[in-house]
């Protein structure tokens, strides 16, 4: 339920300056960062515990030059990290955003870590597809589940409200477009309302609204949302409803290999390190190096949108590493077959197909485009995959101080989005996605908008 209602009609029981809306990444890492600068500050959750798409992911975040990086020596530079943002948008990534969010991210992780102790690691051992650099920051845990117990503590800690159980439903407009306060529907059906000076949007796209899917997404209109239902599209709703602009509603991020039926995301280092996609006819069908995210689309085109993700011991040491592969070999998502026979009797497939799609081409291009270095070797591991749609990359059109625009191009005049409810950095299509752009719009998006909204509300009070 979203609607935009007259601020004459709004009686609020409380008021608080800055409120935000959604506990993910974004909301509870601009709560962090506007306790610092002194704001009181709310956030209104409307799970019983703040989870969002951000528990669900790897909790990966790409940056350049932070002082992580710095101490293991890695020379990177927030240029080539911007450049790599664009170069996968072939250059269609809106500009602004791209400059605001490599440049902000830095003082974002490195005050995480220096006031607040997140003890950032950089993943070794591959690089993502189109990351000239080891840039992915990560807790030690590498799940994203952990980066948002970390945030969620800290914002209780510096003493944010965070208020779960309380879905915003209402938002209050004056005439001048000035967010009033907001409606929060809470367990026993009744609507609360809350007054406000400044409001913040960072409650993520759309992937859980089939509408909008089919709307924007048509590729993957029928595919599996692996993101949270929380991400129901209410920012872009709102705005819609208050004549705010939206852009680049045909982006999102997918995710190629899903394990299919254990709900597990299995890591496409697998594929970056010479693992291959075949699809029950035991074919290849797209070149995996260029990306998860469109890969999703590929898996989906193919019979009963499955694929088997293939590869071989040198690959399963490195993907090892990673939790979520654990927890899919515990769960029995990982098959072994000794031979080609065994193999293509797990896909289903003739022997001799499987035989002739394995033996690739060495150094030169493949059909698609691939240049591979060797050819795999028995014994195989297998795993079945679909593709899934993880969360969607465009929303709410922001200037680079994450200020919500109109059609017109101005700006509401205390409304801010960032993270999964505004656009992102991914261009307008799907193969624009490089890997980490969600985590990456959510905690650079909270910092800028932490910093606006401290500036706005000084500036009223003064
Ligand atoms: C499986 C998976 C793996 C991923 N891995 C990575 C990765 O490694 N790196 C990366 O950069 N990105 C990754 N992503 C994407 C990343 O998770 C998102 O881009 C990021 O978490 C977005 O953060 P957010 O704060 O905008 O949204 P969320 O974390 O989704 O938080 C939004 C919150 O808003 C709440 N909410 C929504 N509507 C309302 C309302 N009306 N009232 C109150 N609350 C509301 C929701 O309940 C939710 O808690 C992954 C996604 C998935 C699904």
């Amino acid at each position: 339920m979203t609607r935009v209602r007259p601020a004459g009609e709004l009686k609020a029981e409380v008021h608080a300056p800055a409120v935000i809306v959604g506990a993910g990444a974004c909301g509870l890492g601009a709560a962090i960062f506007l306790r610092d600068l002194a704001c009181e500050t709310w956030v209104l959750e409307r799970d019983a515990v703040a989870r969002g798409s951000t528990a669900l992911s790897s909790g990966f975040i790409p940056a350049a030059a932070t002082a992580a990086q710095r101490a293991l020596g890695i020379e990177d530079s927030i240029e080539m990290f911007a450049q790599d943002i664009q170069a996968k948008a072939a250059g269609m990534a809106a500009a602004h955003l791209v400059k605001a969010y490599t440049q902000a991210i830095v003082p974002a992780l490195d005050h995480l870590q220096h006031e607040h102790g997140f003890e950032w690691e950089i993943l070794d051992g591959f690089l993502y597809p189109g990351h000239r650099r080891r840039r992915m920051h990560t807790l030690a845990q590498r799940q994203g589940q952990a980066l948002i117990d970390r945030l969620l503590q800290r914002a209780q800690a510096l003493e944010a409200t965070v208020v779960t159980n309380a879905q915003v439903v209402d938002l209050y407009l004056d005439e001048q477009q000035h967010v009033r306060g907001v409606g929060v529907l809470r367990p026993d059906q009744q609507v609360e309302t809350i007054g406000c000076d400044a409001l913040l949007l960072a409650c993520n796209g759309y992937g859980g609204d089939r509408d909008l899917v089919r709307q924007h997404l048509g590729a993957m209109q029928d595919a599996l949302f692996a993101g949270h239902q929380g991400n129901d599209g209410s920012a872009v709703k709102w705005g819609q409803a208050m004549g705010a602009a939206v852009a680049d509603m045909g982006a999102y991020q997918g995710h190629g290999s899903w394990a299919v039926p254990q709900g597990i995301l299995l890591t496409w280092a697998i594929m970056v390190e010479g693992g291959v996609q075949l699809n029950q006819q035991g074919l290849r069908f797209h070149d995996e190096t260029h990306g998860y995210s469109e890969a999703a689309a590929a898996v989906v085109a193919q019979t009963d949108a499955l694929a088997w993700c293939v590869f071989d011991d040198p690959i399963l040491k490195l993907a090892g590493s990673f939790p979520d592969f654990v927890s899919l070999q515990n769960t029995g998502g990982v098959v072994m077959a000794q031979d080609i026979d065994a193999l293509a009797g797990r896909i289903g497939c003739a022997s001799e197909t499987l035989a002739h799609t394995l033996n690739w081409p060495l150094e030169s291009s493949d059909n698609f485009g691939r240049k591979f270095k060797r050819r795999l070797q028995a014994p195989f591991y297998a795993v079945k995959v679909t593709g899934a749609l993880f969360h969607t990359q465009g929303g709410l059109d922001i200037d680079a101080h994450c200020r919500v625009r109109r059609s017109e191009g101005t700006c509401l005049p205390n409304l801010w989005a960032a993270g999964g409810a505004a656009r992102g950095v991914s261009g307008p299509e799907v193969s624009g996605y490089l890997s980490g752009n969600g985590l990456l719009s959510a905690l650079a998006g909270a910092w800028i908008a932490a910093h606006e909204i401290a500036q706005y509300l000084g500036g009223q009070h003064a």
